[in-house]
């Protein structure tokens, strides 16, 4: 797909940061000779007192956008990650090929305590901005569906793409190196034996601590008096267990659904495919509604979403032989179809079925209740949700309103997005944002 206005591979960067280093670097870069982009671990030691302008704690997507663009307008700063490579669920995101962005990113999009707090953030860098980037990078992309922006290649371009531009902005990235107290006393924040008078907190959240995640960001919001709201997995598989658990012998089967949830957090509803595991429900239309679940809610699937009403009284007329598991197996895989003929026990040919009995079973269809006794956790959450408050921090620059110079971005703060890139645009128009102030 080539969107209006821009080309792929063309040199027409959308916005955001420039491919270059600007030419007057400002005040901040006079006296700082090259430093090299990489400490890799077992690299050279931290060196006591070294001053930047910012120093920003995670090397994920957010942490490296917003480093990369900082360096670019003059700032000197320094990334510092635990983990010895970069960001690592850069990598793995998107099945490999990273889904960047979505078209249709709007802050509805967004859970939040606060559902207004990410529209500056995502007006002000949007979706055609980053796209610009990929394709002034020359990186090929299609969009999957549903607005889903994927590379054709692989996530390390954009991977690669972060951490040329940090190079550009003479970013310095020590990696490996587990993150010390951090100290705020001088005007400046101290922490590995680095000081600057800007902290970004670009740590994200605890999903997926196999790849390095911890709740440092949370540890460092409530040591400088900032409220946390509750972190809870999201975009995450939901188990089954009572009766539900017959279901597990479907696994491996999938079907397009509409999902739906009520929760504090609102009314979703997502058709998407659902998948049945051997341990309860995935699949984007089920990880989609897990954000909105709560332990105890039920999540309501219509398996025949696009069915008219009174469809299966209408093929009780036109064909009154046929039973209900070869109905249903005419829009349904045929294992899930002879599951839920089984379940409504409507073994008889239709037309020896009564119209009350069919309309039920019509209904039961649409409103198939599942009743979660929980979710596979953050080792399974694609994103925490929940987070440093937004209460806390201005939505124009990230910054913390009661500890000037500290800022929050990225899945560190209570701004979760649907599945499909939403979360992705989030770290870069938060990091954006944050960057412009620093
Ligand atoms: C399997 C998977 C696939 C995904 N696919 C997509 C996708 O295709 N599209 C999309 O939009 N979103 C996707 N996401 C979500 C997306 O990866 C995150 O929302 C995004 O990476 C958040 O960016 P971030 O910079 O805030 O945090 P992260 O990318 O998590 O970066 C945080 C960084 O901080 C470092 N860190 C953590 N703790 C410490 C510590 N104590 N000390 C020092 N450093 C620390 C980590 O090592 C990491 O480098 C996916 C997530 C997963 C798990």
């Amino acid at each position: 797909m080539i969107l209006p206005g821009t080309g792929r591979g063309t040199s027409e960067a959308g916005g955001g940061v420039q491919a270059s280093v600007p030419e007057a670097a400002g005040p901040h870069r006079q006296d700082h000779s090259p430093v090299p982009l990489h400490h890799p671990a077992g690299g050279p030691p931290p060196r006591a007192g070294e001053e930047y302008d910012a120093i920003v704690l995670g090397a994920g997507a957010a942490g490296l956008f917003c480093a990369a663009q900082a360096g670019q307008r003059g700032r000197r700063v320094l990334v510092l990650d635990h983990n010895a490579e970069p960001g690592r669920k850069i990598l793995i995101s998107g099945g490999g090929r990273c889904n960047f962005t979505n078209l249709h990113v709007a802050p509805d999009r967004y859970l939040s305590a606060n559902p207004h707090f990410a529209k500056s953030a995502l007006a002000r860098y949007t979706p055609r901005d980053f796209l610009g980037l990929i394709e002034a990078h020359g990186i090929a992309w299609h969009e999957k569906t549903l607005g889903q922006l994927f590379c054709d290649g692989s996530a390390r371009q954009v991977l690669d793409m972060l951490l040329g531009f940090c190079e550009q902005g003479r970013v310095e990235l020590r990696l490996g190196e587990p993150t010390g107290a951090v100290e705020h006393r001088d005007g400046c924040f101290h922490v590995n034996g680095a000081a600057a008078p800007r902290l970004v907190i670009a740590t994200g959240g605890p999903s997926i601590p196999k790849l390095g995640a911890s709740g440092l960001a949370y540890d460092l919001a409530r040591q400088f008096g900032l409220k946390v709201v509750e972190p809870r997995p999201a975009l995450v598989p939901l188990t089954l267990g009572g009766e539900d658990v017959l279901f597990r012998e479907l696994s491996g089967v999938a079907a397009p659904v509409e999902a739906r949830v009520t929760s504090p957090w609102g009314k979703a509803a997502f058709r998407e495919a659902a998948l049945f595991t051997h341990r309860g429900l995935s699949g984007p239309a089920i990880l989609q509604v897990s954000s909105y679940w709560k332990r105890g809610d039920p999540v309501e699937i219509d398996y025949l979403p696009d069915l008219p009403g009174g469809w299966l009284l209408t093929a009780k007329r036109s064909q009154p032989r046929k039973r209900l598991r070869a109905v249903l197996a005419e829009h349904l895989p045929d294992r899930l179809a002879q599951a839920l003929a089984e379940r409504l026990e409507l073994e008889a040919e239709l037309g020896n079925l009564p119209d009350k009995a069919l309309t039920a079973a019509e209904q039961r269809l649409a409103r198939w209740c599942f009743m979660p006794n929980g979710s596979e956790g953050f080792a399974k959450a694609e994103v925490t949700a929940g987070g440093i408050s937004t209460a806390e921090l201005s939505s124009q620059t990230m910054e913390a309103k009661k500890v000037p110079g500290l800022h929050a971005i990225g899945e560190a703060v209570d701004v979760t997005g649907w599945l499909g890139g939403y979360n992705f645009q989030w770290a870069w128009a938060s990091g954006h944002a944050a960057a412009q102030a620093l």
